[in-house]
Formats: structure tokens, sequence, C-alpha cells
């Protein structure tokens, strides 16, 4: 088969990584990929956001399968478009979509499933959504409703900031996603990310992971993208996977698939695990990026055969085996992130950093000049490692880390310290 690959982070490394390597696999191509994604595909400069070029390169090139790694993409259709193109691809519909592109939308569904989830308001109305705030009280959770690249959610320990979030989402610093504000209770327990295959039918369930949001050491400083990630996650033990499973991930299948809009591709439940069992935060409709580089290395089975059942239909004849081995990544980014970072600086020693046992290095934000390799991103480096435990998997990783000599980088030097 051909296929194109779309997405350039560390999340689509590990995708061309797994993809490649499948026997099915004739020729893989990336749309826009990075330095990383171009040892395992051929790059193309494709505005993956004009879905007639991307439709016209995939009949060019006679491409069998199309695999859409970020969230923009979906949100925008390009798996309608491409679907009416008559090109199969892995990814949720527009209106499936829903589920990240509007968390008001989740919250909705949620309610009419009874789907348990922190207690919420949705307003459109600033004046409304300030005297809902001021009658539930701090702490409590503000959320910008549409994609805000992991921004537009504040957790405010007073009122005070709360009322700040809420004017901020209304005086456009989200643009359109901060049309609508939710505003959330405040959960307390521990997080997990749990994934799921699903073909609108059957739901394939996959394995949590545990990211790390903040950018510092002891979950200090600013919210990032996620600074590293490890699975297994002991806090989604059999019993809260089982109860996820039956009580959020079931009946949002059903729901949309009731409702006409099934839901094919990824399902990435956001959870906060408390004393009264798991909750959702969040739902997002593709993989997590960090969690993808970790969780793929321990899938037993070809990854590609499981994305074309869930575009197919046919998830129900298929299985999904993990390795025991703990998988985890740390991420290395660009000092300042997430803040503003410079561009373009150089990173040396990838080769023998490569090399230690078990690590595999999966690229973010680089790109290739010449023999070197410069960072031209926030996020840049997955450095990745499998061990028999935890802390076997962490020193190899950290023992990799420290080989790559880069300046201008940084990353957190206590990933899985819930784990150990
Ligand atoms: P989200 O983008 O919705 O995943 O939110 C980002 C982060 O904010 C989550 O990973 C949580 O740490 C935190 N958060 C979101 N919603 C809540 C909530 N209702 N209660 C407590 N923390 C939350």
């Amino acid at each position: 088969m051909n296929i194109l690959l779309i997405g350039s982070g560390g999340r689509e490394h590990a995708l061309a990584y797994a993809i490649a390597k499948s026997p099915l696999t004739s020729r893989l191509y990336a749309a826009p990929g990075n330095a990383g994604v171009a040892q395992e595909a051929e790059l193309v400069a494709l505005d993956v956001a004009d879905h007639a070029a991307v439709i016209a390169f995939c009949k060019e090139k006679a491409i069998d399968f199309v695999v859409v790694g970020p969230e923009g993409p979906l949100v925008e259709g390009i798996v309608d478009d491409l679907a009416a193109a008559g090109i199969k691809a892995f990814g949720p519909s527009k209106a499936a979509a829903q589920l990240e592109g509007s968390k008001g939308f989740t919250k909705d569904l949620c309610a009419e499933a009874s789907i348990p989830t922190a207690a919420y308001g949705r307003f459109a109305d600033k004046e409304k959504a300030l005297a809902y705030l001021r009658q539930q009280g701090a702490p409590i959770v503000v959320k910008a409703d549409g994609l805000a690249a992991g921004k537009g959610v504040v957790v405010a320990m007073t009122l005070a900031e709360a009322e700040a979030a809420v004017n901020a989402c209304f005086d456009g610093s989200f643009g359109a996603a901060g049309a609508e504000v939710v505003i959330e209770e405040f959960l307390t327990g521990e997080e997990a990310s749990f994934f799921v295959l699903s073909d609108g039918k059957t739901a394939l369930p996959l394995v949590a992971a545990q990211d790390h949001k903040r950018a510092f050491d002891g979950d200090e400083g600013p919210n990032t993208g996620g600074m590293g990630a490890y699975t297994p996650a002991p806090v989604a033990s059999d019993a809260v996977i089982a109860r996820t499973m039956e009580e959020i991930i079931l009946p949002t299948i059903e729901t949309l698939a009731k409702r006409g809009t099934p839901f094919k591709g990824v399902l990435f439940a956001g959870l906060m695990i408390g004393e009264s069992g798991p909750k959702l935060i969040e739902y997002n409709t593709r993989f997590g990026d960090p969690e993808c580089q970790v969780i793929t290395l321990r899938l037993k089975e070809d990854l590609l055969p499981l994305l074309i059942a869930t575009a197919e239909g046919t998830l129900d004849q298929h299985t999904a085996t993990w390795s025991d081995d703990v998988a985890l990544t740390v991420v290395m980014a660009a000092k300042g992130y997430p803040g503003a970072y410079e561009k373009n600086t150089e990173i040396k020693g990838l080769e023998a950093a490569g090399k230690v046992e078990g690590v595999k290095i999966f690229h973010a934000g680089t790109k290739a000049d010449g023999g070197r390799i410069l960072a031209t991103g926030g996020r840049v480096l997955n450095v990745t490692a499998t061990g028999k435990t935890v802390a076997e998997a962490r020193e190899r990783a950290y023992k990799a880390v420290d080989l790559i000599d880069w300046p201008e980088g940084f990353c957190r030097r206590d990933i899985a310290w819930r784990a150990l």
C-alpha cells in the first residue's frame, strides 16, 4: 500500500516508524514531517489545510490510505473530504471530531449519556458566565470551548483568577475558540490518558499512559503540550480500565453511533481517577503527543492493519497485545518553551544517544540542514526508552539525553516520578 501520513510532531515520527515497519507498506509519504520522519518516509511539502491539494497528491501518487496525526485537520473535516474523493483515511469525521473541537459538545454528550465528569455550565454570554462563577466559587476550572493548542484551560484557585480567565476568553484571547466558555467543577485525583480504537461500532482498548504537563521538575512552571510520558500507568489498574470502558467509552461510542455520526479513529480519554472512580476530563480525537511515542513501542501487533480496520469497520477481527516492558519518553524542548525560544540551533550527539540500549529517539521540531540537525520548534526531541522496569527505562533514557549536545535545550529530570 501507498500511505500518506499527515503531521510533523514526535507523534508522527512514532507513527512513521511503526508504519514503515509494516509488511503492508510499499511507499510512505509524510506531509510535512520533520528530520526524524524523513528517516522513515519521503517528505512532501503539502499545505495540509488545502484539502484539494492533499487529494490531488493522493491521486497522483496512488495513495491507498491516509493517516492523520494531529487534531487540526480532523476538526477541519479532512477525513470527510478525502472520503468524498474516494480516499480511505484514519481519523474521525468532522462531526465526530467535535469531541475534541468543542468542550461544550463533549460535556453535553456526557450529560445525555450519564457519563461521569465534572459538573459544568456552558456560556456564550460573559455576564451569565461571571454570575455562574460567583455562585459556584473557587477552586473552579474555566475552559475556552474550541481548540486553543492546550492553552485554553485555567485551573483557578481563586475567584479573581477565574473571572480573569472568563474575561480573557470573551475579550478574544483565543479567537473563535473562546466564543463560548465551559466552567467546570474542580476535580481531584490522579490523571491518566487512556486510548481506544473505535470503528464506530467496536471499541478496542489500547493502554493507558501518564503525561507530564508542566514545564519543570516537581510539576512546577507553566502548562505545556507535554514534557514526557510513560506506560503502563500504575493508577490505571485493570478495574479502573474496566469501569472506564463501561461508564465512559462505550456510552460515548453508542451515543455518537445513534446520532448518525459514528466515531472512527483513536479516542483519547483524559481521566481524573479519584475516590469515586474514573471521571472524564476531556476527549481528544487523535493519539497523544508524547503518549503515542511510548504506546506504540509496547504494541506487539503491526499497527497499520489496526488503523486500516478502524477506518474499514472491521476492528472486531483484531486484537491488541502488549509487551510487559515499560516505555518512557523524555521531551527535550528549546529553552524558553512554552514561551519564546531561539530557532535553528544545532543539535549534536544524536547518533551516539540513539545507540544506548533500548533507546529510540523520535524527532518533533527538527529539520535537516545538510548533515546538521537543527531545532525548529518548542518541543524538539523525544528521547524514548524501553526497559523491564520504570527505573531501567528511565536510566536508559537519561543516559541518552546526557549524550545529546544541545546547549539551547532543556528537559525535565523527573519523568515517571509517580511510578517510582
Ligand atoms: P484539558 O485541556 O481539558 O485536558 O485540561 C488541561 C489540564 O487542566 C488537565 O490535564 C488537568 O490537569 C486540568 N483540568 C482540566 N479540567 C479539570 C477539572 N475539571 N478539574 C481539575 N483539573 C482539571
